[in-house]
């Protein structure tokens, strides 16, 4: 069956990036019944953060494509975490010893120092040039015998066969000549990304690796390396680059392309998914507002083109929009988001709450409802724009005044037209309402009506429209809010 993986190093936070590549990947697994599994690359113990691990699943989960086989899920091919397979790589490292694939290296740092400065004074890329491929048997029992530091290097082999990418087509890279042979297994006993990739990949029996196309040039020296294990390699897809929308690398300073930046945010999940897939290829159309089971249903690994993807980030509060709007809908999900609003109205504006009763369930889902699409994120929701909805305002009696003379008068008529609603307050019905007013005053004219109403409602000048801010309030705090302002 198909197995995938996504197999970040723990060196810091999931980023859009990653979160790409770890999508591709689950939505292939979901797409043909398969499993996702998350494997952790920490062989490179300096680079390794403390945390790291952990945030990375958790940032899965959050996002919504849980592994099914991760350090912390287990599965049958554990464990998760290179740092934890060191026999594994040691085991197959021999295996490649006793076949000749593979030799012991002595050569010391300062010779490959020394190698490195040359190469450079004549101005060619430093490459190893494999003096230790040449020591015989004897030599090398001699070395083991004094104790001698070693690494074991891989021989490459001249000539390699091209290989079918899914996305990329055909391609080889000679690889043999470019850096020399290439260290397998360290002198700490730490195998490097080639060794543990590949073995990992076979012991996990991984049948699709999908991972970014800055790995296309080191798949000719992975599949020598299947060659000489005699194992069959897996198939190959690499995905074209996540770039800005002017082409630039998309980057990932001031830790804003992190998860963790997004959700703090108040961005969704579903709508990071949908932005980060919109802007490359693989589905069969592109559009805003797609959810992960219809990525799914889309996907086809043969519709990915080789062209850069191009994110343009300026449209994520478009797509969260959306998304937001889907999770008001959803019953269940509105629950949560009422919960989570009664939280920030409450850490917000504390004890300036016009009264305790805003913060009731039936209030808080009331207003989400009304500003269902009408708003990107909730947060949104206790900006100052809507802070009407949650504490009275303090309104200057002097603007009142400069706007309209008449302000006495519009309280009146807007209070009679309250008595005679009796229905719930609908925007449709106000709106009609709200237009008929200048004909009964003395000359105030319509905007400046609604200047002045907005104004006694919120004591802002902008907002959402004075008829939904009615409907918002209810007829209640309506009355007296327009009472205390203008009667
Ligand atoms: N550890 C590699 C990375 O960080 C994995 C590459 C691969 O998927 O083979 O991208």
């Amino acid at each position: 069956g198909v197995r995938v993986r996504f197999a970040p190093s723990p060196t810091g936070f999931l980023h859009l990036g990653g979160l790409r590549t770890a999508l591709y990947n689950y939505i292939f697994a979901k797409k043909h019944q398969g499993a996702f599994i998350l494997r952790l690359e920490d062989t490179d113990q300096s680079r390794v953060v403390a945390g790291a691990a952990e945030g990375i699943e958790e940032m899965l989960e959050w996002a919504g494509i849980p592994p099914d086989e991760s350090p912390r899920r287990g599965g049958s091919t554990g464990p998760y975490q290179q740092s934890h397979r060191l026999d594994l790589y040691r085991t197959a490292t021999e295996l490649l010893l006793e076949g000749g694939a593979a030799y012991r290296c002595f050569c010391t740092p300062q010779r490959l120092e020394l190698l490195k400065k040359e190469a450079l004074r004549r101005q060619q890329t430093p490459r190893y040039d494999n003096r230790c491929r040449h020591l015989s048997p004897a030599q090398v029992t001699e070395k083991l015998s004094q104790g001698s530091d070693y690494v074991v290097r891989f021989q490459l082999e001249e000539g390699v066969e091209p290989f079918h990418d899914l996305v990329y087509g055909w391609s080889k890279h000679e690889v043999a000549n470019v850096e020399g042979d290439p260290v397998i297994l360290k002198g700490d006993g730490f195998p490097t990304y080639h060794l543990a990739n590949v073995v990992d990949d076979h012991h996990m029996g991984i049948s699709h690796v999908l991972r970014g196309t800055e790995w296309l040039i080191s798949t000719s020296k992975h599949l020598l390396l299947y060659k000489a294990f005699r194992w069959d390699p897996p198939q190959f897809a690499h995905l074209p680059l996540l770039l800005n929308k002017d082409g630039s690398k998309l980057s990932k300073r001031q830790g804003d392309l992190f998860l963790e930046s997004f959700a703090c945010d108040g961005y969704l999940p579903e709508a990071l998914l949908d932005i980060v897939t919109n802007c490359g290829s693989g589905f069969a159309e592109n559009q805003v507002g797609r959810t992960l089971a219809e990525l799914v249903k889309q996907f086809d690994v043969g519709r990915i083109t080789n062209h850069s993807a191009l994110l343009d980030l300026d449209q994520l509060p478009e797509f969260n929009r959306i998304h937001l709007a889907r999770r008001i809908e959803d019953e269940r999900l509105r629950q949560q988001l009422v919960t989570e609003l009664q939280a920030q109205v409450e850490q917000t504006y504390g004890d300036q709450l016009v009264d305790r009763a805003v913060l009731e369930k039936d209030y808080v889902e009331r207003i989400l409802l009304l500003r269902k699409g009408h708003v990107p994120r909730l947060k949104n929701l206790v900006s100052p724009d809507y802070s009407f909805l949650w504490v009275r305002p303090s309104v200057p009696q002097e603007q009142l005044q400069t706007i309209s003379a008449e302000a006495d008068a519009i309280g009146k008529l807007v209070l009679g037209l309250l008595e005679r609603q009796t229905a719930a307050l609908t925007t449709k019905q106000l709106n009609e309402d709200l237009r008929g007013l200048p004909e009964q005053t003395r000359g105030t004219k319509y905007n400046s009506m609604m200047k002045l109403l907005r104004l006694a409602l919120s004591g802002q000048k902008q907002g959402p429209s004075v008829a939904e801010m009615m409907v918002s309030l209810g007829p209640r705090e309506v009355r007296e809010r327009i009472q205390a302002a203008l009667c």
